[in-house]
């Protein structure tokens, strides 16, 4: 394959190469790459919300098995995952990225085919960035602004006891995709007669680790049915860490049930043949991208209705603290993992 050094090109020309086919959709996009700044118009009657992200090359990805493209698109998922669960829509993205000279220009030209194609699925203009050099390894930081109306935003913050715990998706599915790479990974080293990875009907889970996509639908449901969540999250670092932030933020606990996590056949599987307890992985697997959040209890039918919305438990009073109800009834206090 062809390899263009990125010191043959200087940073300019090197910026230009990514970034010329840039095209802004937004009406608030006013000026995008190409000054010392971006412009943005910010809109009567609404507020701006802002997230960034840090991706790290051995910390949060691996390149062994993360083909570049599928790195991009996910590092957007990711960044604007944020602002939809602040109950907005992601309008802005910058992309700044630290690179060693292992990249070539087709390396990175690839990482941006990923991070534009999100980018224009989910209808976020980038607008700009920073491109350094780095002694190893690669570098991905996003920022995403946001736009809400003031009575829309939705924070962890307003939980109230007996509302309904509700999620999207299923959980644990891309934790298990990640447990099949690495146990593969020695596979793609070479380390093993075996050249091939085995990767037989493990399709649904590697496509959760490696493309992962926002389920837009049942938050667009419950905009059309006039439900505005009380409190809203994205799964990011597992449904556990997820629950607590909301008890913590909203002062209230929650109560769970095991059986009513939703798990994939093939996340389940998985499980099994590592040996790994599946209600765990659904609990404090990450990579999910699914929302959380908790709406009123007089609105479960009409949120019934709303196709992928599952409810997983609800809120109670902050004395009786986050639990989980297992199949046989006993409570099992919840615990995060958060990020390792
Ligand atoms: P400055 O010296 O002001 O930091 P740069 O030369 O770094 O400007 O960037 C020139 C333009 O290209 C700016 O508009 C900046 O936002 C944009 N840009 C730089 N790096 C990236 C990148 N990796 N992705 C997208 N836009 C970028
Ligand atoms: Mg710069």
């Amino acid at each position: 394959m062809k390899r263009t050094e990125i010191s043959s090109l200087g940073e300019f020309a090197f910026i230009d190469k990514l970034t010329q086919d840039i095209q802004l959709k937004n009406k608030s996009s006013i000026l995008g790459i190409g000054d010392d700044a971006s412009v943005i118009q910010q809109e009567k009657n609404s507020q701006t919300v802002l997230t960034t992200d840090l991706f790290l090359e051995g910390i949060h990805f691996d390149l062994v098995y993360t083909p570049l493209k599928h790195l991009g698109y996910k590092c957007v998922v990711a960044t604007i995952a944020d602002i939809y669960a602040m109950n907005a829509l992601p309008e802005q993205l910058t992309v700044s990225i630290g690179l060693s000279a292992r990249f070539s220009l087709e390396d990175i030209e690839e990482l941006y085919e990923g991070i534009k194609l999100a980018s224009s699925i989910y209808g976020v203009d980038i607008i700009g960035g920073d491109t350094t050099a780095s002694q190893t390894g690669l570098l991905i930081s996003m920022s995403c602004l946001g736009r809400v109306r003031p009575e829309e935003l939705c924070l962890r913050s307003g939980a109230k006891a007996t509302d309904l715990i509700c999620c999207t998706g299923d959980l644990g599915a891309a934790y298990m995709g990640l447990a099949l790479l690495e146990r593969e990974k020695n596979v793609f080293a070479g380390e093993t007669e075996r050249f091939e990875p085995d990767f037989a009907r493990k399709e649904y889970i590697l496509e959760r680790q490696l493309k992962p996509e926002l389920k837009l639908s049942v938050l667009e449901g419950l905009k059309e049915k006039g439900i505005k969540p009380t409190s809203m999250i994205d799964i990011s670092d597992g449904l556990a860490s997820e629950l607590l932030h909301i008890c913590k933020s909203s002062k209230v606990g929650v109560r769970i049930y095991e059986e009513r996590l939703p798990i994939d056949y093939e996340t389940a599987q998985m499980a099994e043949e590592l040996g790994l307890n599946i209600t765990t992985v659904a609990l404090n697997g990450g990579d999910d991208y699914e929302f959380l959040f908790t709406i009123p209890l007089g609105l479960m039918d009409k949120a019934k209705e709303i196709d992928g919305l599952r409810f997983i438990g609800h809120i109670t009073e902050e004395s009786l603290g986050a639990s989980l109800v297992t199949r046989d009834g006993t409570e099992i206090s919840l615990k995060a993992q958060g990020w390792q």
